[in-house]
């Protein structure tokens, strides 16, 4: 039965800031006539951002695929790299692009995120860096993989599309491994429209990063090599700055979605949910839960056709795993029989609505369609 009066509720929702601050910005735009390369609405937002993430140095992108894509560059990634199939395909499209061999790795059943034992038996001599994943904003077991980088002597590039604001003690996810990816998608926890990030520890690196994305200048005449044009403009960095501001509301907001969530399923027999990890400080950007069919009586898929029927449009991120496409399944990696983690995962996920305007009576009816028998 579907409720045809009844506006459809969605994975997400864009956070927007009020249209009237966003005016002010649109004024100075339009007053100063400089739209793009590196304005000065970009150099605030880097600074802003930086500040307010707890990061050294930062560089901002057109969007986040562009970044990852840039951040292998920057590196000079060649030969193979280890990497989840349970992601955005953004993150292993990053390496095809490059000319880079993904190689799967699987990944652990409590969060999601690579297995350090998996990664250091996925080896080989071609491997020259590892590429995790934060999934829903999780943190990886980021000693664990420094200390497997450290060892072997490889890059740890991490695709933090998901850890916009993720702290472990007080710390920003994005310090840890060599460079850290953003994505600020409209369905990310911190949107400008489109747009993404590179964070990196040292200023040497920023400026070869800042060089690569705008064609490689580093100056009016000199180019260092065919670098790419991954540029944020203006419109994009204005309303970056002002969504900072708001940023710490949105994810409050997410996270009372979160809670209730957590209070009105705890008791549904076949559930499952993952906990905050005591010491981070989380974004609350997914609300993934997982459907053990024998005990709740349904597979994810019949929930999910359910939920639909009910204008409640989940997403089974990530289903299928990205090592499942055409472009990868040919892989000896991308076999399942290597993955059994991630299959198993990708067969029982499915995301829940979660936004800041997400009200009471929607997670309710969203709860009540997932208690029916
Ligand atoms: C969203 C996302 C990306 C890509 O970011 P865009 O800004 O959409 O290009 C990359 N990796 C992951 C894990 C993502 O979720």
């Amino acid at each position: 039965m579907k409720d045809k009066k009844e506006k459809p509720i969605f994975v997400t929702q864009p956070a927007m800031p009020p249209l009237e601050e966003f005016n002010e910005l649109l004024k100075q735009i339009w007053g100063n006539k400089i739209l793009t390369n590196n304005g000065p609405f970009h150099e605030q937002f880097e600074k802003a951002l930086a500040e307010y993430l707890g990061v050294k140095y930062i560089s901002v992108f057109a969007n986040g695929t562009l970044a990852l894509m840039t951040a292998l560059q920057a590196l000079r990634i060649t030969g193979e790299v280890i990497t989840t199939p349970f992601s955005f395909v953004a993150t292993t499209h990053s390496l095809w692009w490059n000319n880079i061999k993904p190689v799967f790795s699987d990944i652990e059943p409590d969060c999601f995120n690579l297995d350090p034992d998996k990664v250091e038996a996925a080896i080989t001599p071609q491997t020259t860096a590892i590429m995790p994943v934060h999934v829903y904003g999780n943190p990886c077991k980021i000693e664990r993989l420094q200390q497997i980088a450290d060892t072997y002597s490889l890059k740890l590039i991490y695709d933090a599309a998901h850890a916009f604001g993720v702290k472990i003690n007080e710390n920003s996810i994005l310090n840890y491994g060599d460079l850290s990816i953003l994505s600020f998608h409209a369905t990310k926890v911190f949107n400008t429209f489109e747009g993404g990030a590179i964070v990196c520890p040292d200023e040497k690196t920023k400026k070869r990063i800042d060089y690569l994305k705008n064609f490689g200048f580093a100056d009016e005449i000199t180019v260092i090599e065919p670098g790419i044009n991954a540029k944020m403009n203006e419109l994009q960095a204005a309303y970056g700055l002002l969504q900072l501001k708001y940023v710490d509301e949105y994810i409050a907001k997410r996270k009372e979605v979160a809670d209730t969530y957590r209070n009105q399923l705890k008791d549904i027999q076949g559930i499952r949910f993952l906990d905050d990890i005591p010491g981070v400080r989380h974004n609350y950007a997914y609300f993934p839960i997982l459907i053990d069919a024998s005990q709740y009586g349904k597979s994810r898929d019949e929930l999910y056709e359910e939920l639909k029927r009910h204008n409640i449009f989940c997403r089974r991120y990530f289903y299928p795993l990205i090592s499942q496409f055409p472009s990868y399944r040919g892989l000896p990696s991308a076999h399942p029989e290597n993955l059994p983690v991630s299959e198993k995962v990708a067969g029982q996920v499915i995301c829940l609505p979660i936004y800041p305007g997400l009200n009471m009576s929607e997670i309710e009816k969203i709860v009540n369609v997932i208690k029916m028998k």
